[in-house]
């Protein structure tokens, strides 16, 4: 267990400080040329989160671009079925299919008010990308977004939509061609242009302040659960507050909104992808966390049938609440996972995103070994719609 106290104010998933640790983990491991862009970051930022009028301006964009508040839909036939209280938190229905809007709406604005003209970003299986290209047409800011050169191959369909939106996509050919190698060639790329470019990353990882940035974008999630679960439930607050992890900013977001309540936290990462199971802290583009990795260190490769949760890495807050024992980390396999798109479908008209049905997946499991009490309520944050899943899942019936 590690000391609780050494957050600078004491509370958990509070101001992480100039330094931004986490416990042991976070931090800024970055080349020296970029540590001003950082720091100029972090100083924009803090001075946006307490003006007034940038909160306004932010929400007002949640409200009428993004779709917020998204509705918190209880689950009624699969509740009835595992005998528990199941409630979605609906990510599925914000603009572009995900929660990643919430934070690309936050970097994008943040960006123009930082009189930068440009945004940057890495994407795995497109989402981030196609987020990131949406807030760009939205704000009239020009757009390049990095991604593997397997991954250009494999989501041709989100490219082509990312060049619909104006933006360029720049295929990575070294290393193994995927996210990771996306996101170290955003880094290299922003070193170069830090004086008209924000790199907008897409979870809640990188070096500080960018963890901690992601994460208070994306608390609007969790804050509108917290108050539906308010309206919804007799005890006020669920008993268990699960979602699925890749980086972690849909969890982050979603249990920053339930730390300071009895409610037990539950991060579900795929098992190909399981940095808390199976990693080892190491420092991976700029920030230290629990990394897979092989005996020499070596970064290794994540495998997950959802490409949202294909990182070696994870968030570094999400490292010190799993030390903390705040929140409990699980593991949900490939071949657990079209199940159960499947179960929510039929059970509810629902098509969940392959990421978010690890999450689903977990739920039906742990109601049916007996492990989630008769009758206990279960938020879930269903981080994104299915729809750009569709061909997988075809194929894997
Ligand atoms: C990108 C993505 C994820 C994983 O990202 P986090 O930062 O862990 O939230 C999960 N679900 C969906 C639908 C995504 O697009």
């Amino acid at each position: 267990m590690t000391d609780l106290t050494v957050l600078p104010n004491g509370s958990l998933m509070a101001d992480p400080g100039e330094r931004g640790r986490f416990g042991g983990h976070g931090g800024r491991f970055v080349p020296e040329s970029l540590i001003p862009a950082c720091a100029e970051l972090e100083e924009a930022f803090r001075e946006a989160w307490a003006d007034q009028r940038f909160r306004r301006d932010l929400d007002r964009l949640l409200a009428v671009y993004a779709g917020r508040p998204t509705a918190l839909t209880p689950a009624w036939r699969l509740s009835a079925e595992l005998g528990i209280n199941v409630l979605l938190k609906r990510e599925d229905l914000a603009h572009t299919g995900s929660h990643k809007i919430n934070n690309v709406l936050g970097q994008a604005l943040l960006a123009r008010r930082m009189g930068k003209t440009r945004l940057i970003a890495e994407t795995g299986a497109g989402q981030h990308g196609v987020a990131t290209a949406t807030a760009a047409a939205l704000l009239g800011l020009e757009a390049t977004v990095y991604m593997g050169a397997k991954d250009v191959e494999r989501q041709a369909l989100n490219v082509f939509r990312m060049e619909l939106l104006g933006a360029e996509v720049i295929p990575v050919t070294g290393g193994s061609r995927t996210l990771k190698d996306a996101t170290s060639e955003a880094l290299r790329h922003w070193v170069t242009r830090v004086d008209d470019t924000h790199y907008c990353i897409g979870s809640v990882m990188g070096p500080h302040p960018y963890p901690w940035i992601v994460r208070e974008l994306q608390r609007v999630v969790g804050e509108e659960a917290r108050a539906q679960c308010a309206a919804e439930l007799r005890t006020g607050v669920p008993d268990y507050v699960v979602a699925c992890i890749g980086g972690g900013s849909n969890a982050a977001g979603t249990f920053a909104g339930f730390v300071d309540t009895p409610a037990q936290l539950i991060g579900v990462e795929a098992e190909g992808g399981a940095a808390v199971a199976f990693g080892r802290v190491g420092v991976l583009h700029g920030f230290r966390s629990y990394v897979l990795q092989d005996e020499d260190g070596q970064v290794s490769e994540a495998h997950s049938i959802a490409a949202g949760l294909d990182y070696p890495g994870i968030g570094p807050e999400h490292a010190f609440l799993n030390d903390s024992g705040r929140a409990r980390y699980v593991t949900v396999s490939d071949e657990e996972v079209i199940p159960a798109v499947r179960r929510l479908a039929r059970t509810e008209g629902i098509l969940p995103a392959l990421e978010s049905a690890h999450a689903i997946a977990w739920v039906i499991r742990a109601a049916e070994s007996g492990e989630l009490p008769p009758f206990c309520t279960v938020l879930v944050t269903l981080s994104g719609r299915g729809d750009k899943d569709i061909h997988t899942i075809r194929e894997a019936a």
